[in-house]
C-alpha cells in the first residue's frame, strides 16, 4: 500500500474527530482530499500529509527544518529517551485510550517508540505539528496506526471532547485547547525538562538554563490535578557521531558553528500524568 492510501484509511477512521480549520465542520474523504460541507478542501500529499491550517502560505521555519528533524530522529533512536518512552507506553497500556493526540509531535520519533510498546495495536495516534517538514517525516510511520497532520496547536483541527489521551513531549502547549478536545475522563502525559536537561551542552555553550522547574510545576498545579509524577535522569556518554546528532538537533545551536567538546549528556525529564481540574 502507498502512504497516501494508509493516510486515507486513517483519516477515514478519524471521521467525526478531525474538523475543518475554517468552519469547524466535519471533514470527509473525497478522492485524495479532505472536504467539509462548505467545500473547504485539503489535499492529502503523496507522503500522507494533510495541512489543516488556516493560512495557505505555510512559512518554512528556518530553525525547525528537515535536517534538524533527521538529526533529532537519529539522536532519539540512539536510546537516550528509552526510559521515558517505556514509562509513557506503560501509562497508555494501563489507561486503554482509543484516540491519542500528540501536541507538538515534530518528526514523530518519540511517538513511534511509544507505539512500539503498546499492547493494543488499534489505538489511533494523531501527531499534530505546525512544521510541514516534521509532519512529512513523521508519516514515514504511517503504516503503523499513526498519522501526522499539519495544524495549529493554538487552534486544533480537532472536535470538542473527542480525545482520550494527550501527549505533550517537550513542547509548548495551549491549555485551553487541551481542555477543549480532551474527553471528560481524559488524561494528559506531559514531559518537561528538568534543570539538568542537556546541562553539559548548555554549560559548554554558556546558554542560560531552562525555566525553573518549580515555576513550571506551580503552573501545572494551578490548572491540573497531578495524578502521578516521574523523574527520569540519566547521563550518557557521547561519541563523535552522537554528539553530531545532538548538536544538529537542538535549536540551542542555531547560529553557533563550533562543535562543543563534551563527553557526556544528561537527559533529565519530569513526566507528569495530569487530569484537568473540575470546573474547567
Ligand atoms: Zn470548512
Amino acid at each position: 500500500m502507498k502512504k497516501i492510501e494508509y493516510a486515507i484509511n486513517h483519516l477515514n477512521d478519524l471521521n467525526g474527530i478531525i474538523i475543518c480549520p475554517y468552519c469547524k465542520e466535519d471533514l470527509f474523504i473525497r478522492e485524495n482530499s479532505l472536504v467539509c460541507v462548505k467545500n473547504h478542501t485539503f489535499n492529502i500529499s503523496k507522503k500522507g500529509s494533510v495541512v489543516l491550517y488556516k493560512t495557505s502560505k505555510l512559512k518554512k521555519d528556518k530553525i525547525y527544518n528537515t535536517e534538524l528533524f533527521i538529526n533529532r530522529r537519529n539522536f532519539i533512536n540512539s536510546g537516550f529517551y528509552n526510559e521515558v518512552h517505556s514509562k509513557i507506553s506503560e501509562i497508555i497500556n494501563e489507561n486503554k485510550p482509543n484516540i491519542i493526540l500528540d501536541m507538538g509531535s515534530g518528526e514523530g520519533t518519540h511517538d513511534i517508540k511509544i507505539i512500539d510498546n503498546l499492547k493494543d495495536k488499534n489505538i489511533k495516534v494523531i501527531g499534530l505539528d505546525l512544521s510541514k517538514e516534521g509532519i512529512d517525516l513523521s508519516n514515514d510511520f504511517i503504516e503503523k496506526n499513526y498519522v501526522g497532520i499539519v495544524g495549529d496547536l493554538n487552534q486544533l483541527p480537532i472536535k470538542n471532547k473527542t480525545v482520550d489521551l494527550i501527549i505533550n513531549f517537550l513542547s509548548p502547549s495551549n491549555e485551553s485547547e487541551m481542555a477543549r478536545v480532551l474527553k471528560k475522563e481524559g488524561i494528559i502525559i506531559k514531559v518537561t525538562p528538568k534543570a539538568e536537561y542537556l546541562y553539559e551542552l548548555r554549560k559548554s555553550l554558556k546558554i542560560k538554563s531552562y525555566e525553573n522547574e518549580d515555576i513550571i510545576e506551580n503552573n501545572i498545579k494551578n490548572k491540573y490535578d497531578i495524578l502521578k509524577k516521574y523523574e527520569i535522569v540519566n547521563t550518557y556518554s557521547l561519541d563523535k557521531l552522537l554528539l553530531n546528532y545532538l548538536v544538529k538537533m537542538t535549536p540551542l545551536m542555531n547560529n553557533i558553528n563550533i562543535i562543543p567538546d563534551i563527553k557526556t549528556i544528561t537527559i533529565a525529564l519530569n513526566l507528569y500524568v495530569l487530569r484537568i481540574k473540575d470546573g474547567r
